[in-house]
């Protein structure tokens, strides 16, 4: 079992439901259905784990798998069988062709230079390397500009090169009414026209649950695969991947008036009692969830109870109160940080953030266990 940071045992405990990976792929797949369905497993699989996660998106059905590094797409390509796909999102660092051949991987290629040493390594190879290509069409970040669609024409048509994908990146997608939406799609869909017969990929897991228009040949999901709400406002349909617990390490009492944690920034306002959990920022339990006088922290739940966090998260530790609790918990009993009650998305509402920076900040010190749950009744 891959231990990450608690192999005594004594510590915190991630719980990976690859059986809810399988199904938010299949569940997803049917949304698509028309499309391929892809699999991005870029940071680690969104912190669930790369290998564990790109077997079970594997089983599932998926063959398309999508990393940001070469090391990533490295590791997918040890742990799938070999007729899975492997694009490498950030494209094709320079000097690392003969990696990305050797390795059986396609770069997203995003730049000029970058088509240019692709077509070299073709032509040495004298093999017709599989690759994307990515248009920018409005996010600004990676991918070839529409005044560049003739020169990629050009070089490409000189050899007789044709791509495996083309691909753009919605900015908005998470914002269904936003009319970025719109325009990215109306100009991906006249860059296709200039690729004929070339399959096209241009959603994410928003744009794959929230229009139709952008499934194409090929849809990308990441963060609801691993249950994350990829929508803003609206009900998540994803059934819940990670559980994490963290042990209770003592109970503490304290008096009206007194102050809990660094900074003295927040002053129990009657006597409570408090559960002082181990996990803090360096696990990824943010700062920006404490509590103060100000504002309410985040919360994790006990024993099926929500139990607020007080006062300044600590490195290793926070405080939550747990004065209205029936029942006292003991030292050892776990507190559950993120699972089906309190999820990734109610953390990154307080902190002011989104689930993805929650999701793939947890990797501290405590072990990764991996289940296969069956489906339930709802899901
Ligand atoms: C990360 C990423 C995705 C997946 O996005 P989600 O919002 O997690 O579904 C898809 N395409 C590209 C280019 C990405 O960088």
């Amino acid at each position: 079992m891959p231990v990450a940071g608690n192999s005594s045992g004594f510590g915190g405990r991630m719980t990976v439901d690859l059986g809810a990976l399988k199904r938010n792929w299949q569940a997803l797949d049917r949304v698509s259905r028309g499309a391929l369905t892809g699999a991005v497993v870029k940071a680690d699989a969104y912190g669930t784990g790369l290998s564990e996660a790109s077997r079970a998106f594997y089983q599932a059905g998926a063959r398309f798998f999508f990393v940001a590094t070469p090391d990533e797409g490295i590791q997918v390509r040890a742990s799938v069988p070999e007729d899975a796909h492997i694009f490498v999102l950030n494209g094709l660092f320079p000097g690392a062709a003969p990696l990305y051949v050797g390795e059986r991987l396609m770069p997203c290629l995003c730049s000029v230079p970058m088509v240019e040493e692709w077509i070299r390594a073709c032509v040495a190879s004298g093999k017709a390397l599989e690759a994307a290509l990515h248009f920018d069409t409005g996010i600004n970040r990676l991918g070839l500009r529409l005044s560049e669609v003739s020169i990629i024409k050009r070089l490409i048509d000189s050899v007789g090169y044709k791509p495996q994908m083309i691909m753009s990146h919605l900015a908005c997608a998470d914002i269904p009414g936003h009319e970025k939406n719109r325009t990215q799609l109306a100009l991906f869909t006249s860059i296709m026209a200039q690729f004929p017969g070339i399959p096209a990929s241009l959603a994410n897991s928003a744009g794959l649950m929230t229009n139709r228009e952008n499934h194409f040949q090929m849809v990308r999901p990441g963060i609801a695969l691993y249950g994350g709400r990829a929508v803003a406002g609206r009900a998540n349909p994803m059934s819940p991947v990670v559980t994490l617990e963290a042990p209770i390490l003592q109970i503490k009492d304290v008096k009206t008036g007194e102050s809990v944690g660094y900074g003295a920034l927040q002053t129990m306002a009657r006597d409570s009692r408090l559960a002082i959990i181990a996990i803090g920022y360096a696990d990824g339990f943010f700062r920006s969830l404490s509590g103060s006088n100000a504002h309410r922290g985040s919360r994790v739940m006990i024993n099926g109870r929500p139990a607020p966090v007080v006062g300044r998260v600590s490195m290793d530790m926070i405080g939550v109160d747990i004065t209205d609790f029936p029942q006292i918990p003991r030292p050892g009993d776990m507190a559950e940080i993120v699972g089906k009650t309190i999820t990734i998305d109610d953390h990154a509402e307080v902190a002011g953030t989104i689930g993805y920076e929650i999701l793939t900040s947890m990797k501290g010190r405590y072990s990764r266990n991996f289940i296969e749950s069956a489906a339930t009744p709802t899901e």
